[in-house]
């Protein structure tokens, strides 16, 4: 009896993870692990995941770290028998530029959000009107009718007004995102926040850990690091993934785009995978590309896949300085820097979204005469760096610096890095969307993953690709029964 045959669409850490589970995970191929082939358009894997060399370091230039407590990624990086090349962050805690001065973010937030109005006492840049809606949310909170799902700013902009809304807890939630937490759903990107907003009374209060068991928590257990990165960088986990797939007998294609998925009703198979070169007949497929390429492949099957077409990819840029180390002034601790959108700057509104101090984070990147540092710019709504060349951008970033940090020497070596369409924007009704998208795929034989499905981190991203790639090894046992 002929092998099974399995194609995977997208070679970012989605698609190779399912082509990892799929070829046996930590256990290795079996007699039962069907053919499987990966066709990624791209001349290289790894998607969002990539490393290159700059001032004498790699660099990763799109991820640089991913969250321990999550095991999605540190479970994967295990199976790969690479965890000696783990790296526990280094630093923690961050600033924020307000009212033309960097401000350190108290402890105790919850993604961003106060759980008392007593973590804003030292943040010397909110305004006296800004504590004082604080303090009301914890004695006179503000109502609000929560239905099933509503976006972020809906909620923290009633609760606990527009300032904290949009200088305080925006610069977080919507920097992760890359979008405006006013379109950004809760339901999907922080449940907890849409519970909380349920139960009524204080937002604050009811975000608050339940102090007894944070307390017989830390008794137990040892404090574990908050993120993790690589010795050789985040972005060299695809490559590993794909020389350890293609010793295991998967065949991984690089730059060819798949061009047309095709239903074969007649044939012992259901899909025909095309290439501009090459057909490859598939008892299942995995689909781990952008939610659109998935519309403009399978949306004339059902209008739940054509609905795919509306999630939009905010695009960014990362712009990263190697500066000589008396060229520049840090703030004594932290991790980096978040700034409010539109805030004001001599030269109309700053582009930089936030700041992240690499060589603090990850040790393996210290040098000791210079410092690695990252500027973000663009969000979902503002895309005035695609105007600028990598030079003028560069520049005009070197000098929003000079005003954050105070002092900012412009250095000669820097890195543009731009990403296109990367971060997919959960809005309101994204959960609902996408199950009926994965429900439509499944009756064609087609698992949905990716970061558009089941959330942007990278270890959503990994969780999302096996478990597409164990919905693939169900549906070819419902086909070999029938
Ligand atoms: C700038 C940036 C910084 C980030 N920082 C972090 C971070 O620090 N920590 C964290 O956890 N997460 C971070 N993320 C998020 C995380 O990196 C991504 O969500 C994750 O890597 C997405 O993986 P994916 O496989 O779902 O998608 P992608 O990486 O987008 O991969 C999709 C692949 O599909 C391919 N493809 C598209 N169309 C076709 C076609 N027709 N045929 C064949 N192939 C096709 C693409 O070329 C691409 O390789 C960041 C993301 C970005 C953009």
């Amino acid at each position: 009896m002929a092998r099974d045959s399995v194609v995977i669409v997208g070679a970012g850490i989605s698609g190779l993870s399912a082509a990892w589970e799929l070829s046996g995970g930590s256990e290795g191929p079996s007699g039962a692990t069907p053919r499987i082939e990966v066709i990624e358009a791209d001349e290289r894997v790894g998607g969002s995941l990539a490393t290159a060399q700059f001032a004498g370091r790699t660099i990763d230039l799109g991820a640089d770290g991913f969250l321990a407590r999550r095991p999605e990624a540190v479970e994967l990086v295990r199976d790969l028998g690479w965890s000696n090349r783990l790296e526990a962050v280094d630093a923690s805690g961050a600033s924020i530029y307000l009212q033309g001065a960097l401000d350190e973010l108290p402890e105790g937030l919850a993604l961003g959000i106060p759980t008392s109005s007593r973590q804003l006492r030292e943040v010397k840049g909110l305004t006296l009107r800004a504590r004082l809606e604080a303090r009301r949310d914890e004695w006179m909170p503000a109502r609000l009718k929560v239905g099933p799902d509503t976006t972020i700013g809906e909620i923290v902009r009633t609760k606990l007004g527009r300032e904290l809304a949009y200088q305080f807890i925006e610069p977080m939630i919507g920097g992760i995102q890359a979008g405006r937490i006013d379109e950004l759903s809760a339901q999907s990107i922080f449940p907890a926040l849409l519970e909380a907003a349920r139960k009524g009374g204080s937002l604050m209060k009811a975000l608050r850990p339940d102090e007894s068991a944070a307390a017989s928590a830390a008794s137990t257990t040892v404090m574990e690091p908050l993120f993790y990165s690589l010795l050789t960088g985040v972005g060299s986990l695809p490559s590993e993934i794909m020389r350890q797939l293609t010793s295991r007998g998967v065949v991984v294609r690089t730059g060819v785009p798949v061009t047309a998925l095709r239903r074969t009703p007649s044939a012992s198979y259901p899909f025909e995978v095309d290439t501009s070169s090459t057909t490859t007949p598939a008892d299942a497929v995995i689909l781990a590309t952008p939610a659109p390429t998935v519309a403009r492949l399978l949306g004339a099957l059902d209008p739940a896949l054509e609905a795919l077409s509306s999630v939009r990819g905010a695009s960014a840029a990362m712009i990263t300085f190697s500066v000589p180390r008396a060229g520049v002034v840090l703030p004594e601790h932290g991790t980096g820097i978040l700034v409010p959108l539109a805030t004001a700057w001599t030269e109309g509104t700053m582009m930089v979204t936030a700041v992240t101090f690499l060589d603090r984070k990850w040790p393996h990147l210290r040098h000791d005469d210079s410092v690695l540092l990252r500027a973000h710019v663009g969000r979902s709504d503002d895309g005035r760096w695609r105007d600028f060349t990598d030079d003028a951008l560069a520049a005009r970033v070197a000098k929003e610096l000079a005003t954050l940090l105070t002092r900012f020497d412009f250095p000669s070596e820097y890195l543009v890095q731009r990403w296109s369409e990367a971060l997919p924007q959960y809005y309101v009704g994204h959960e609902t969307l996408i199950a009926n998208a994965k429900a439509a795929a499944k009756a064609h034989c087609v698992a949905l993953c990716g970061n558009a499905y089941d959330g942007v981190g990278i270890p959503a991203s990994i969780g999302s690709g096996r478990r597409a790639a164990r919905e693939a090894q169900s549906m070819l046992r419902l086909h070999q029964a029938n």
